[in-house]
């Protein structure tokens, strides 16, 4: 395109105009809406269409073009309808044969027409063939393609014809000026404009597997450029975080913290005390905190939690408590009430089922500041909900929160100029590589002991066939006075799935055992029901409780030592661990059966294996990342932030290291430019790694 030519209007805007097409509306599914996100939408793999393999010399099993003139077209009519046509150049004869077809076919096929096919060769019965070719019509001189002829991720209903036309001409309109100054991008990679018409033109001689397994330098470039705006970002925020305010939370000698501790039934752990000292040490600071907590489930993060609310309480600021659902924020924080309660604080609870006038009462008592303690669930966080101090935001299991609700939390005090403090606690750690890209803005403080007189949990894995053999042994055990939990992966799924779901297991079990009250919980119960179901369990009226995974974190039940989950298979490795968490509690020996319905994939396996091999939550967490790739293991589509495209932390760690060292030098003399290249490749993303 001529430098002068007026600029085209972009799909998006052309879009807006006319109604969209289907191809238009899979694209803007896809993302694919600016130039930018056109050009960066690179191909899965190439096809070679620069070539024509004379008919005679194609051997069985290639993907190979070949050129020629139709010599028959015919429908085959015995059984199915075929279309056959027969295809002959100087060196041989093909066979062509399409078994969906219209009309159009034989029309560009018919005899004396020139076609070119691409398609795997096969040895037929009628000599060479091809199933199902591409075909095209040409001319003698019709020219062949220059370049490798790109195959882009798709969806239904979006030819690759369309998309390739939309990303040729996104790739000559995007804007892939060199944003980094001379000199600082590592000498061995490509131009970005030069990387970027490289990968989906690339020459014919270009070498496939480097860029298939995206070692080529061009994919380098990309990788690079990537994670280069993923550390400026990162960079940024931590900078920007140095220069906010939050108020300087200290406790008063003979204070409440003091008094917490006096209550207490028990003394910290070494890890405890460190984690206590190190969050206290933060809140003393007049810089808001933005501190992970980590520990194994059962670790015991909430006592470590309620010594950090107690500390911005004595220091006459508010807290707020935020667990992920109604059941977890009771049973999660009932043990930090028992404790606090009785110190002479006012706690406030917000929840989806408190409503009308009780509500009111909670949203004044917030309002006001005569709440010292908020809890509840994502209700916390709503518009509506304001505080008069909110010193310090603690969200538990902080990876089913969105980022976007971790952002509304920290703008809760933004009307004062100030910050919250925020304290986010998880069972499941973060490892090492992710917690310094994704998350070198946040703090770390682990947990890395249990509590004292722990039994360690046994976990066994079935076939679903020792079904009859697992209700025996839950027989035994109620019998014995223990309590048990069966966990099923869904409720009420549709039949063809296959699910034995929860409310079939509960009869089942109500039938097989006689004399024992067996419960039911799931997620549409209403919150009042849940709540008396999980009552009469924590009481030990109810000897078995079947649950679908709302039981997954924060209940505490220490009578409970057998654990049975059902489709094992379906559930993550660190939803997994979380579940069997529940039990081993107390100081009995607890089991943990995993049973799970055949055939297991290799991964399926061994993914169950690992939780029989281990009880450490971090090498579980480490396992699975492995497994299942960073973007999964963040909950990354709950965020809506993508994570890396291009990059892979593992493979590309020399590039992270590059891009580590630029992105401060960038920062400090090239801000401009910094800030352009964040926005290039994270657009508003940019703001979603800050929180
Ligand atoms: P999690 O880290 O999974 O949130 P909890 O805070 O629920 O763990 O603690 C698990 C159990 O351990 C609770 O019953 C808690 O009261 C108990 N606990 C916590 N800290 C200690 C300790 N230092 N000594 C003994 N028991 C403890
Ligand atoms: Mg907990």
């Amino acid at each position: 395109m001529p430098a002068s030519a007026p600029p085209r209007p972009s799909p998006a805007a052309a879009a807006a105009a006319k109604p969209k097409s289907a191809p238009q509306k899979a694209m803007e599914k896809l993302g694919l809406l600016r130039d930018i996100d056109l050009a960066l939408h690179l191909p899965l793999r190439y096809e070679d269409e620069t070539q024509i393999t004379p008919i005679g010399r194609t051997r069985e099993g290639d993907t190979v073009q070949c050129e020629g003139e139709v010599i028959e077209c015919r429908i085959e009519t015995r059984g199915r309808r075929v279309l056959l046509v027969r295809l002959e150049d100087e060196t041989g004869d093909l066979l062509l044969r399409f078994i969906h077809f219209y009309p159009s076919h034989q029309k560009s096929m018919a005899v004396g027409q020139r076609i070119r096919v691409r398609g795997e060769l096969r040895h037929g019965f009628f000599g060479r063939e091809m199933v199902h070719p591409t075909f095209k019509a040409v001319q003698p001189d019709t020219p062949l393609a220059e370049a490798l002829t790109p195959v882009y991720p798709a969806s239904a209903g979006l030819p690759q014809t369309y998309l390739r036309r939309a990303i040729a001409s996104g790739l000559q309109r995007a804007d892939l000026r060199e944003l980094l100054p001379q000199g600082t991008v590592p000498s061995s990679l490509p131009p970005l404009r030069d990387a970027l018409n490289f990968l989906h033109h690339p020459p014919p001689q270009a070498r496939l597997g480097t860029l298939e397994d995206h070692s080529h330098p061009a994919w380098q470039r990309l990788k690079f450029e990537e994670l280069l705006a993923q550390q400026i970002s990162q960079m940024q925020a931590q900078r920007e975080r140095a220069l906010l305010k939050a108020p300087a939370l200290r406790a008063k000698p003979g204070g409440l913290v003091e008094r917490l501790l006096a209550v207490l039934p028990f003394g910290l752990t070494g890890a405890q005390q460190r984690v206590s000292e190190e969050i206290a040490q933060d809140l003393a600071l007049g810089q808001p905190m933005h501190r992970l907590l980590q520990g194994d489930v059962g670790s015991g993060k909430t006592v470590v939690a309620a010594l950090a609310a107690a500390v911005a309480i004595d220091a006459g600021w508010q807290c707020a408590l935020m667990a992920p659902t109604e059941i977890l924020a009771e049973q999660h924080f009932k043990k930090l009430i028992d404790w606090l309660e009785p110190l002479g604080l006012q706690v406030a609870w917000l929840t989806g089922s408190v409503k009308g006038k009780a509500r009111q009462k909670m949203l004044d008592a917030a309002a006001s500041g005569a709440a010292q303690l908020v809890i509840g669930t994502h209700a916390v966080i709503e518009d509506k909900v304001t505080f008069a101090r909110l010193g310090l935001a603690i969200i538990d299991e902080q990876h089913r929160f969105g980022v976007a609700q971790r952002l509304a939390l920290r703008r809760k005090l933004a009307s004062m100029d100030l910050e919250p403090h925020m304290l986010m606690m998880s069972a499941t750690p973060i490892p090492r590589t992710l917690a310094m890209t994704y998350f070198a803005d946040l703090a770390v403080s682990t947990i890395d002991e249990l509590p004292p007189g722990r039994t360690p949990i046994v976990t066994k894995v079935f076939a679903d066939g020792k079904r009859q053999d697992v209700i025996e042994k839950i027989a035994q055990e109620v019998a014995g006075g223990a309590q048990v939990y069966w966990v099923c992966p869904l409720i009420e799924e549709s039949e063809a799935l296959d699910l034995n779901n929860a409310t079939e297991t509960h009869v089942e079990l109500v039938d097989a055992l006689p004399g024992f009250e067996v419960g039911l919980l799931h997620g549409r119960m209403p919150p009042a029901e849940k709540a008396a179901v999980m009552a009469r369990f924590s009481s030990g009226e109810m000897s078995v409780l079947v649950a679908t995974t709302v039981i997954e974190v924060g209940v505490d039940v220490p009578n409970a030592s057998l654990m049975v989950i059902e489709h094992a298979e379906r559930f993550g490795l660190s939803q997994l661990h979380q579940l069997r968490g529940r039990v081993g509690r107390g100081a009995v020996a607890s089991v943990c059966v995993l049973l799970y319905t055949g055939p297991l994939s290799d991964t399926g396996k061994s993914r169950l294996r690992a939780m029989a091999e281990t009880n450490d939550g971090f090498e579980i967490a480490r396992r699975d990342l492995d497994i299942r790739g960073p973007g999964e293991f963040m909950g990354a589509r709950q965020s809506g932030a993508e994570l890396l495209r291009f990059a892979d932390l593992q493979e590309d760690s020399l590039l992270l290291q590059a891009a580590r060292r630029l992105a401060p030098q960038l920062l400090d003399k090239y801000p401009e430019a910094a800030q352009r290249q964040v926005a290039r490749w994270l657009g508003s993303k940019a703001e979603f790694l800050k929180a």
